[in-house]
C-alpha cells in the first residue's frame, strides 16, 4: 500500500513550520488537527495566518492557505482536540503522524494512539530555545514510555507552557519532523528512528543526536523485538 497521507495534531509553532514544509516537499495528503483560533499573537511567529485568518480556527484556516499554496493538494481541517474518544479513528485515516503539540497529555495520547495503530509517528518538544525530536516506529524502535515511564507532573507541564514555544526553535524541530515524515513517505527509514535529536538554539543551533534504547518491559515490545533480532544473529567469522 501506497504511502501517502500525514497527520499533522496540533496547528501552532511547530505544527506549521512542518506543514509549509511538507507541501514544499511534495506530500499528497494532509490532516490538520487544531481546535484553537488564530489569535493576535499568532500572526508574528505562525507565518501561515494572516490578518484575515484572525478569529478563525486555526485547522481551517491553514487548509485554505495550504490549498492555495499548492492547488490539488487534498488537506482535511478537523478543528476538534486530539482525545480519547477520536484518537484512535484519525489516526488510522493517516500513514504517518506528526506530533505538533505543545501539551505532555496529548504527546502520550499520540504515543499509545499509534503504538495501537501500528503507525509511526515522530514526537517533538520545544522549551524556550531548546527542542528535541524522536520517531517512533511501533514495537520496533524506543516509544516515548520508553524514554519517560510517566507523563510530567503537572508543575512541570505549567513550567513548559510558561516558557512557550518560540518561534525560531519551533521552526526548526517541525521541519525535522516533516523530513521524517517525507522518508517514510519516500518509503525509507526516518533518520531519527530509535534516536532523539537535541537542538539548543542558545548555543548556536547545536545539534546532537543520541541512539534511544527500548525499555524491557515497556508496553510498546520494541526491547522484546531487539533481544530477538540478536538472539538471531549469526555469528561472523565461520
Ligand atoms: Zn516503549
Amino acid at each position: 500500500m501506497a504511502r501517502q497521507s500525514i497527520l499533522i495534531v496540533g496547528m501552532g509553532g511547530l505544527g506549521v513550520p512542518a506543514a509549509a514544509a511538507l507541501v514544499r516537499g511534495g506530500a499528497e495528503r494532509l490532516g490538520l488537527v487544531d481546535p484553537d483560533p488564530v489569535e493576535l499573537s499568532n500572526l508574528a511567529r505562525q507565518v501561515i495566518y494572516g490578518a484575515a485568518s484572525l478569529g478563525r480556527l486555526k485547522a481551517a484556516a491553514a487548509a485554505q492557505r495550504l490549498r492555495e499554496a499548492r492547488p490539488g493538494l487534498s488537506v482535511e481541517a478537523y478543528p476538534v482536540a486530539l482525545d480519547r474518544t477520536n484518537a484512535a479513528d484519525l489516526i488510522a485515516r493517516y500513514d504517518f503522524v506528526i506530533d505538533a503539540t505543545d501539551d505532555p497529555a496529548a504527546k502520550f495520547l499520540i504515543n499509545d494512539s499509534c503504538l495501537e495503530a501500528g503507525r509511526p509517528f515522530v514526537y517533538a518538544g520545544v522549551l524556550g530555545l531548546s527542542g528535541q525530536a524522536m520517531t517512533v516506529l511501533p514495537g520496533r524502535t524506543a516509544c516515548l514510555r520508553c524514554l519517560f515511564e510517566e507523563a510530567p507532573d503537572p508543575a512541570e507541564i505549567a513550567s513548559c507552557r510558561e516558557a512557550g514555544i518560540i518561534g525560531p526553535a519551533a521552526a526548526v524541530i517541525g521541519e525535522i519532523e516533516a523530513a521524517e515524515a517525507l522518508r517514510w513517505l519516500s518509503g525509507g527509514v526516518p533518520e531519527l528512528a530509535g534516536k532523539i535529536l537535541t537542538y539548543d538554539g542558545s548555543a548556536s543551533g547545536r545539534m546532537r543526536v543520541l541512539a534511544v534504547s527500548a525499555r524491557a518491559g515497556c508496553g510498546c515490545g520494541a526491547a522484546r523485538r531487539v533481544e530477538a533480532a540478536a538472539a538471531f544473529t549469526p555469528a561472523r567469522n565461520q
